[in-house]
């Protein structure tokens, strides 16, 4: 096998050409917004955790594994839109998405930062069952995938950015990325590769994440099927998530997503 080849952390997908230059975390979360300088914080490569600009690459992906992930980057990209249409107060839409492709995507940005060494001296390998479920063929187990936490991002700048902050934790003695939160402008999401990760966190596994995101303590949503999103000024705006192609409303009721064109 090419070794060249063989550096995509999809591989045992199949089907690999030539290596791509994978953008770590999505080009699309930069380009929309009030000219932010592209800011990654967190990353622990970098010394004294002073951000790093710029969407930086990393050969892991190979070009026919990158291209089959795009919808996961327009997803993204089209809530960074939103994020930022919301600086404007008298903006006052809503924007539906589809949460498998959010989760999606915050496990595939979990898992280039972790292969491309972000995480800690260790490159880290997906499981080929974690691979399979980013790229939809397989369903994620129960517990597993998006979390939305309660609060903001304490190294939220008001020209936007991502943080990330990767979890450890110590299994069969050696420490292990179990997941990470990734903050996309202010908005903080866990990516958990295991059922029990959002409890231990929230027991307290890790001390300095108990108020860091809000005085009232760490809590997470599992799937969340809304978004809300506190503005300075204006109304508060949300994002409402499908699962299992239903966006499900606080009055109980449900509708099905995307909405079927007419089939005249
Ligand atoms: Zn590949």
């Amino acid at each position: 096998m090419d070794s060249r080849k063989s550096r995509c952390w999809a591989s045992d997908l199949g089907g690999c050409d030539s290596m791509s230059g994978e953008h770590i975390i999505s080009n699309a979360v930069f380009r929309h917004g009030c000219s932010c300088p592209l800011i990654v914080k967190g990353v622990s490569r970098i010394r004294m955790g002073e951000p790093t600009y710029g969407a930086e690459k990393s050969n892991i992906l190979c070009r026919q594994h990158n291209s089959m992930l795009s919808p996961l980057d327009s997803t993204v990209g089209k809530l960074a839109k939103f994020q930022s249409d919301a600086c404007d107060e008298s903006f006052n839409e809503t924007l539906y998405l589809e949460g498998e492709l959010l989760e999606r995507w915050i496990l595939k940005t979990v898992v280039n930062s972790g292969v491309a060494g972000w995480t800690g001296s260790t490159k880290f390998r997906p499981s080929a069952e974690v691979v399979k479920a980013i790229f939809g063929i397989t369903p994620l187990p129960e517990r597993i995938g998006l979390y939305i936490v309660e609060g903001v991002d304490p190294n939220l700048r008001p020209s936007g950015g991502v943080s990330f902050f990767p979890i450890h934790l110590l299994a069969n003695r050696e420490m292990l990325l179990a997941g990470a939160y990734v903050s996309v402008h202010g908005m903080t999401f866990l990516g958990a590769f295991h059922d029990d990760l959002a409890s231990i966190l929230e027991g307290g596994a890790v001390p300095d994440l108990m108020n860091r995101f809000s005085s009232k303590g760490l809590k997470h949503i599992f799937r969340p099927g809304c978004l809300f999103m506190e503005r300075k000024r204006g109304e508060a705006l949300y994002v409402g998530l499908s699962w299992n192609g239903f966006l499900r409303f606080s009055d109980g009721t449900k509708a099905p997503f995307p909405r079927k064109k007419c089939e005249s």
